[in-house]
C-alpha cells in the first residue's frame, strides 16, 4: 500500500540525520521537505524510518526510468566490477553511447561528446559555438536555467542563482521568453507575446550586440522559471531567426529530454532543428552523465585536446545511460509520460474550479507546473501557500520538490515516467487533500 507511513514525520532516524546535516552541510542547497531518503523502487521512495512515499520529484526530474530498475542496477553493478575510468582512452561503453545518441537524434546531429553534469555540457556547447564561428556573444533568455558554473550561470536568466556571485561572464545578451500567464503587457494574446519576444531579438542586435553573436541557447520549456512552455510559433520563429543570421542554435535538453515531456526530446514538440543539444539528468538516471550532441561541421574544427574531462564518458556512466535508454524504449515510457501527463494535467485543471488559488496549470508530459496565487485576477504570487502545500503533501506521503519559479510559487509535478495510472490517481488525491488543508 502506497503511501505507507509508520512514524510521525520526520521520524526519529530522519531527525537525527537532519540535525547532523544542519551541523556539517551547507545551508545553500534548496529548501526541501525533511524527507531523508534511504531507498527507492519505481515511483516509490522509502525514508530512513521505513516510511514509504509516492515520488512526484524523480529526484529533480532525473529518475525517468524509476528508482532501482533491475536492468539499470545490473548494468551498473557489472560495470563497477569491470572498469571505472580510462580517461580519454577509447572504451566500448563510451563509443556505444555516442553511437546511440547520434542514432536517436536528428541526422544533422552526428557527433556526441560525453561529460558528467548538465552545467559542464552547457559550458562545452558554448565553447563549441564560439570556436566554430570565431564569434563571441551568446544570446539567452530571461527565466532560463542552464546550471551553476560561471558561464552556465551567466547565460541563466534567474537573479537568485547569480545574486552575490558576480561579475557574470561577459558576452551574454538576454532576451525575454514568452510567458503567457504573465505577458509583458497585461492583456496581450499569446501571438502578441510571441511577436513581442521575437521583435526583442532584433532589438538586441540593433542596440547592445557588438555584432559578434556566436549562438543562441534556450530550453524547450523553462523548468526553473516555473514550467513556462513556449508556443510552436515562437520556437519556430526563433529557429528561423538563428538560421537567417547564421547563429548556432543550442537547445538545452538537460531537463526536457528522455521522455520527460512526452516526447523523447523536448524540441520534437516544435519541429525545430537545433545545431547542438545538451543532455543530462534522465540520460543516465542517477549515475552522473551528460552529453553534447552536435553537428560535425561545428565540432570538427576543434583541435585535439581542446575539450576533455577526467570523468567524462567514464564506463559506468555510459553503461548506466545505455541501460536507461534501453529501458525507456523497451517499456514505452515516453508514451506513458505523454498519456499520464495529459491525464494529470486535465485533473489539475479541473481542480482550478474548486481552488481559485491554483492560478495556472501548464506543462508537457510529466513535467507539470502549478502556479499558486492569492488573487486569481491580480495573479498575486503566493509562495507561502505553495510551500505549505508541499509540506502538507509530505505529511500525507507524497514527496515533491520545493516550489520554484520567478516568484517561488510554482509546484512541479514530475513523477518517474514508470508511474502507473493507479499511483498517479493516488498522488492526485493526496495533492487535493494537501491543497485543501493548506488553503483552509
Ligand atoms: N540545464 C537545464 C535545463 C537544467 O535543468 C539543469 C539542472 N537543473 C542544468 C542545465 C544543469 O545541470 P547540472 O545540475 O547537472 O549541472
Amino acid at each position: 500500500m502506497i503511501p505507507h507511513l509508520v512514524t510521525e514525520l520526520p521520524g526519529p532516524k530522519a531527525r537525527a540525520l537532519l540535525a547532523e546535516s544542519a551541523q556539517f552541510e551547507l545551508k545553500s542547497m534548496s529548501d526541501e521537505v525533511p524527507c531523508v531518503w534511504a531507498r527507492g523502487e519505481g515511483s516509490v521512495i522509502e525514508d530512513v524510518d521505513g516510511n514509504r512515499f509516492l515520488d512526484f520529484s524523480s529526484g529533480v526530474l532525473v529518475m525517468n526510468i524509476g528508482h532501482s530498475h533491475p536492468t539499470h542496477v545490473a548494468a551498473i553493478r557489472e560495470q563497477a566490477g569491470t572498469l571505472l575510468n580510462c580517461y580519454d582512452f577509447v572504451s566500448a561503453p563510451r563509443v556505444q553511447l555516442a553511437k546511440k545518441l547520434v542514432e536517436i537524434t536528428p541526422p544533422n546531429l552526428d557527433r556526441a561528446y560525453i561529460l558528467t553534469t548538465g552545467s559542464e555540457a552547457v559550458e562545452a556547447a558554448i565553447k563549441i559555438a564560439r570556436r566554430a564561428t570565431g564569434r563571441t556573444e551568446i544570446i539567452s533568455f530571461f527565466g532560463g536555467f542552464h546550471g551553476r558554473t560561471y558561464m552556465a550561470m551567466s547565460v541563466g536568466g534567474k537573479a537568485g542563482v547569480k545574486r552575490g556571485f558576480g561579475p557574470i561572464a561577459p558576452g551574454v545578451l538576454h532576451a525575454p521568453f514568452p510567458d503567457y500567464y504573465r505577458p509583458p503587457v497585461p492583456g496581450m494574446t499569446p501571438c502578441q507575446v510571441d511577436d513581442y519576444c521575437l521583435a526583442q531579438l532584433d532589438l538586441l542586435l540593433e542596440t547592445v550586440s557588438t555584432g559578434s553573436v556566436a549562438g543562441v541557447i534556450t530550453e524547450t520549456y523553462q523548468g526553473a522559471a516555473g514550467s513556462r512552455v513556449p508556443s510552436k510559433r515562437f520556437m519556430q520563429g526563433l529557429a528561423a531567426w538563428c538560421r537567417t543570421h547564421d547563429f548556432v542554435f543550442i537547445v538545452d535538453e538537460v531537463q526536457a529530454s528522455f521522455g520527460r515531456t512526452g516526447k523523447l526530446f523536448g524540441f520534437e514538440h516544435f519541429e525545430i532543428q537545433p545545431n547542438i543539444i545538451t543532455l543530462g539528468k534522465g540520460i543516465s538516471c542517477g549515475v552522473p552523465c551528460s552529453a553534447v550532441v552536435a553537428e560535425s561541421r561545428l565540432v570538427d574544427v576543434l583541435e585535439t585536446g581542446s575539450l576533455s574531462s577526467t570523468n567524462g564518458g567514464n564506463p559506468i556512466s555510459c553503461r548506466a545511460a545505455l541501460a536507461s535508454i534501453e529501458i525507456l524504449e523497451r517499456e514505452g515510457l515516453v508514451e506513458n509520460s505523454a498519456r499520464l501527463g495529459a491525464l494529470m494535467m486535465a485533473e489539475f485543471a479541473a481542480m482550478q474550479a474548486d481552488f481559485p488559488c491554483l492560478g495556472d496549470v501548464r506543462g508537457q508530459g510529466l513535467a507539470i507546473g502549478l502556479e499558486f496565487v492569492s488573487d486569481p485576477v491580480a495573479k498575486t504570487p503566493d509562495a507561502a501557500l505553495a510551500k505549505r502545500i508541499v509540506a502538507e503533501s509530505y505529511q500525507r506521503g507524497l514527496v515533491m520538490i520545493a516550489p520554484i519559479g520567478s516568484f517561488g510559487n510554482v509546484i512541479r509535478v514530475a513523477p518517474p515516467l514508470v508511474i502507473d495510472e493507479a499511483l498517479a490517481r493516488t498522488g492526485l488525491r493526496l495533492f487535493r487533500e494537501a491543497l485543501q488543508a493548506a488553503s483552509a
